[in-house]
């Protein structure tokens, strides 16, 4: 069974997740921010081998752990091409929260359409997600050969709510698009871990979230 590890620390309260393969031990980090340490801690503590470093999307909180976690791990980062102009303005959009970010390395891989990820036992997809930022994209999580009902979906679509378009290159059709189009078509039972709050599913928000009426 996929494993999954969420911390958050404020003053984002951005998630960060450890992911990895009960068998195996392998395991991916996705969107290190603030509570990487807590991540490299809860990484090692339960002996994972984490392969990969994979990125939601660029926006500070989002990107704020990865040089700490790079220097950790030593593992490739991954982000979309789209998001790359955020990816190199972290120190700046830190600044504008008064906060001192770390400057992240370079992106050692753009994803790429039809990409597959792997980890153990488990495969990545990422599908481009753009609206809440360009270079958005949902991560889905599934045992080789299978069905992926794991979506980490960054900060599209959260319980009861949606990304925000206001940032630069954001467009709120693009976003509505990108929740309708690619991510309900993973189907109802599909779980969902947003950038931000607590897990849902695909058939609760639509079902319920009054954004998507
Ligand atoms: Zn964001
Ligand atoms: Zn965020």
């Amino acid at each position: 069974m996929l494993q999954i590890e969420t911390q958050a620390v404020g003053p984002f309260m951005k998630n960060g997740f450890v992911l990895w393969c009960d068998r195996t031990r392998e395991g991916v980090l996705i969107d290190p921010g603030d509570e990487i340490e807590g991540l490299i801690a809860f990484a090692a503590r339960h002996q994972l081998a984490i392969r990969h470093i994979l990125l939601t999307h660029a926006h500070v909180d989002h990107v704020s752990g990865v040089a700490a976690a790079k220097r950790a791990l030593g593992v490739k980062v991954y982000l979309h091409r789209d998001d790359e102009f955020l990816y190199r303005d972290a120190v700046q959009h830190g600044l504008l929260f008064g906060l001192r970010v770390e400057a992240p390395p370079p992106v050692d891989e753009y994803y790429a359409p039809g990409q597959v990820i792997g980890f153990g036992d488990y495969e990545v997809r990422p599908h481009h997600t753009p609206g809440h930022c360009p270079g958005g994209v949902c991560l889905q999580i599934a045992p080789k050969g299978q069905r992926g009902e794991d979506l980490f979906v960054g900060d599209t679509l959260f319980a009861g709510s949606i990304g925000r378009t206001d940032l630069p290159g954001g467009d709120y059709e693009t976003l509505i698009a990108s929740i309708k189009q690619v991510l309900f078509s993973f189907g109802d039972q599909a779980r969902v871990y947003p950038g931000h709050g607590p897990a849902t599913t695909i058939g609760r928000e639509r079902a319920t979230n009054p954004f998507l009426r």
